[in-house]
């Protein structure tokens, strides 16, 4: 999106570019309309074919020969069931389903309907008898689906007449032909790549439903003069099928959805949040049946609930809402009833690395309670070893975890991560907790924001379709969904990286020189600076939870904390948001500020201590920065520091993110260097096996030789990846040594056996 040239000149070369596409356009139009036109014009003539005959058969799938005699279209389409055929004889082009044919009975065009086979791989013979005595007769009636929709069609049976030996074909004959069955005994038949199309298109847009889909298609077998219902029962139930088998075959080449090539082994951070758009109507009808992705993306429902239960059963909970400065958390819980009857599922917990890659999920059925990302975190700890941990309401969870985690020794591990309060987030939160808990004043974190929103705005659309389906097909949709995010978010990792880290760079240079300004404004060394930021650290440090206080130091903080609060929300109104709904709920929060900080001064100035009171609440927020009683500096109010205070953390996360976006990237090239060595180590090794005709897995001997091709396939797609990712992160060069992310003794192009059969490497 960001583009290297000048915003103003970039836009003036789309302008004039888009001005002159549009004058050929209209240039262009009488012309296309016109032909157009003479495209449906009817030429009798005779057949492309045989020449001979007048044509009567116009195909739309037959370039550059399209015209027919009936004939000739016989011959020629018997063999190419799926092509779409019109006739002409009625003086206009009617689509014609593949059944019907036309026929020249003594100068009449007679329209009669004929047999369709279904095109399917057959064997060369069935018997040891004579092959003329074969026979390819029409079986059952099936009914193909593709793309094009439905196709009423025959199965092939072969005979042979001398022994009496039969062919039909089985289950393993579709799937050699591309085919998928629809049910066990195949009444329906789907090609594949009509899965493949519905999965593209459901990952690009989610809230697409099976019924919308199912009708595109029932509307494209009309166009083309079929008939036919689809059941989208049947589909859906087809389609899972599919997917899990192939989830299998990946996973025996040793390929992991969930898990992010940038953060492993090292995860700087994790972040969890729940989405409570994804519940699930409890009425959905649905069998008891089980998803085939359980455990998969989103962990086993029991598996959780045993945790939860587990969890209260040791700790005492508190109840009621989390409380964090003005603000009431409706997440912020350790305890909470079902809040929804209607539903069944009240919607998912994920939890994502820095680069919005999900890791693991599960569905929430009590509301947002912190067991939640609780299960999340334990599960996540030794997986990603992670550093960070983050989530929207961190001041409220870290202690609920530090009180779990003296029960359970088992969980003692996860205090020694380090808590991160989202900075979008931390916004909402106190100014205290902010500076404590606030992603951006945490060392070591770099500019991580610590979201879930990017990837829970993409399943809340996946939400559209999964609240009406039943328990195991709503997993297993999403599960399919997180897939496909993920397998984007990592075939564009590479990119992401390395603007991020461009970006950075050039970040750290402007608030250099931000520092420098302020450095030269206000006259001040280095030291004192820092000194500054020390001071805001403490503040925060001596700033109480409670508002009912009679101590006027504790109030001079909070009456500062809570102004800091309004100017920076007030600042957020019209330079963060141009959404509606949160702009209405920043000056929901402004609102509630100020009465709270009227409150903090009312009680300040009503004490026997107080010498000098405070100004109004509307006088305060008038001046840029006031100049509190108890300031003994005019010019270092806390304002002044806290602004320093930010600048300072700024500069501080943005170098430490340099450092870390060259770690990921290292990571990212290590891992796709020892996937492609894995790969290959594992050809090897299957072609060994094949060599000695010994299949270990269970596997048949094709389906092992199958294995072996796909993990080839694979290896191929990630040496094509990291030619891509190695011309990307070339052209970052590290700073200082000159040195690079790429290892250059890595060649993706070494040896590796392609043949399984002449295998004599090892
Ligand atoms: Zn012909
Ligand atoms: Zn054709
Ligand atoms: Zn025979
Ligand atoms: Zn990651
Ligand atoms: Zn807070």
């Amino acid at each position: 999106m960001e583009c290297d040239e000048p915003r103003s000149a970039a836009s003036h070369h789309w302008a004039l570019r888009q001005t002159l596409s549009e004058e050929r356009w209209e240039e262009a139009r009488p012309k296309l309309l016109d032909s157009l036109l003479a495209s449906d014009c009817v030429h009798y003539g005779p057949c492309d074919h045989c020449s001979l005959k007048q044509a009567v058969i116009r195909c739309k799938d037959c370039f550059p020969k399209p015209r027919y005699c009936g004939q000739c279209d016989v011959s020629t389409h018997q063999h190419l069931v799926f092509h779409n055929r019109e006739t002409l004889i009625d003086g206009f082009y009617k689509p014609l389903p593949p059944s019907t044919a036309v026929q020249d009975l003594s100068g009449q065009n007679v329209i009669y309907e004929q047999v369709c086979l279904l095109p399917i791989t057959r064997p060369d013979k069935i018997c040891d008898c004579d092959p003329q005595n074969l026979a390819v007769v029409a079986g059952r009636s099936v009914v193909l689906i593709c793309i094009n929709g439905c196709y009423d069609v025959f199965l092939p049976v072969m005979n042979c007449r001398a022994c009496l030996a039969s062919w039909t074909p089985e289950v393993v004959d579709l799937l050699f032909s591309g085919y998928w069955p629809g049910t066990v005994e195949f009444q329906t038949i789907y090609k594949v790549d009509l899965f493949t199309s519905f999965e593209d298109l459901k990952i690009t847009a989610p809230g697409l439903s099976r019924q919308a889909f199912v009708k595109m298609l029932q509307q494209r077998s009309q166009q083309f003069g079929r008939s036919g219902n689809i059941c989208g029962n049947v589909f859906q139930k087809a389609f899972l099928e599919w997917t899990y088998c192939r989830h299998k075959r990946e996973k025996l080449c040793g390929i992991d959805h969930f898990s992010c090539p940038a953060c492993t082994p090292d995860t700087v951070a994790v972040s969890a949040d729940g989405n409570r758009k994804l519940y699930r109507f409890s009425k959905t009808k649905g069998t008891e049946e089980q998803p085939f992705f359980d455990g998969v993306f989103l962990a086993n429902d029991k598996d959780v609930a045993t945790f939860v239960d587990c969890v209260r059963e040791k700790t005492i909970p508190v109840h009621g809402k989390g409380i964090c400065g003005t603000s009431t958390w409706a997440a912020a819980r350790e305890t909470s009833k079902k809040t929804n009857t209607k539903c069944d599922e009240e919607g998912l917990e994920v939890a994502v690395c820095r680069h919005s890659i999900l890791l693991r999920g599960l569905n929430m059925f009590r509301g947002e309670i912190f067991a939640y990302p609780l299960f999340l975190q334990k599960e996540l700890a030794t997986k990603t070893n992670c550093k960070f941990f983050c989530t929207d309401i961190m001041c409220r969870y870290w202690p609920y975890l530090q009180k779990v985690a003296q029960s359970f020794p088992e969980m003692q591990n996860l205090t020694q991560m380090k808590p991160f309060l989202s900075v979008m987030h931390a916004k909402g939160h106190s100014t205290k907790c902010e500076v404590q808990w606030g992603g951006k004043n945490q060392t070591g974190a770099g500019t991580t924001i610590g979201e879930v929103e990017q990837v829970n705005s993409f399943l809340s659309r996946v939400a559209l379709t999964t609240k009406y389906m039943s328990k195991a097909a709503r997993v297993d949709m999403i599960t399919l969904h997180a897939r496909g995010w993920n397998e984007r978010k990592k075939r564009n990792l590479h990119k992401y990286l390395s603007t991020r880290y461009l970006k950075t760079i050039q970040k750290t240079k402007e608030v250099n020189k931000d520092i420098a300004a302020i450095k030269k404004c206000t006259q001040r060394s280095d030291e004192e600076l820092q000194q500054w930021v020390t001071d805001v650290r403490q503040w925060a440090v001596d700033t109480p939870d409670d508002f009912r206080t009679d101590d006027p130091v504790a109030l001079q903080h909070l009456i500062e904390g809570l102004f800091l609060g309004i100017q920076q929300k007030k600042r957020d109104l019209y330079r963060v948001t141009d959404r509606n709904k949160q702009r209405h709920k920043i000056r929901r929060r402004i609102r509630e500020d100020k009465k709270k900080l009227f409150n903090a001064i009312s009680q300040y100035n009503d004490l026997p201590t107080t010498t000098e009171s405070v100004d109004s609440v509307e006088d305060l927020l008038a001046a840029e920065s006031p100049i509190w009683p108890w300031d003994s500096e005019p010019d270092t109010s806390l304002g002044m520091k806290k602004k320093v205070f930010d600048k300072v953390m700024q500069l501080e996360r943005l170098i430490e993110e340099e450092a870390i976006l060259l770690e990921e990237m290292k990571q990212h090239w290590t891992h796709l260097t020892r996937t492609c060595r894995a790969l290959k180590d594992q050809a090897n090794v299957l072609a060994d096996d094949l060599a000695t005709q010994s299949y270990p897995s269970g596997l048949s001997g094709q389906a092992y030789h199958g294995l072996h091709s796909a993990v080839l396939q694979k290896c191929e797609e990630i040496k094509t990846d990291m030619v891509a990712v190695k011309e990307t992160y070339s052209q970052i060069v590290v700073n200082g040594n000159g040195g690079s992310v790429v290892e250059d003794d890595e060649d993706p192009y070494e040896n590796v056996s392609t043949d399984a059969s002449t295998d004599d490497e090892l």
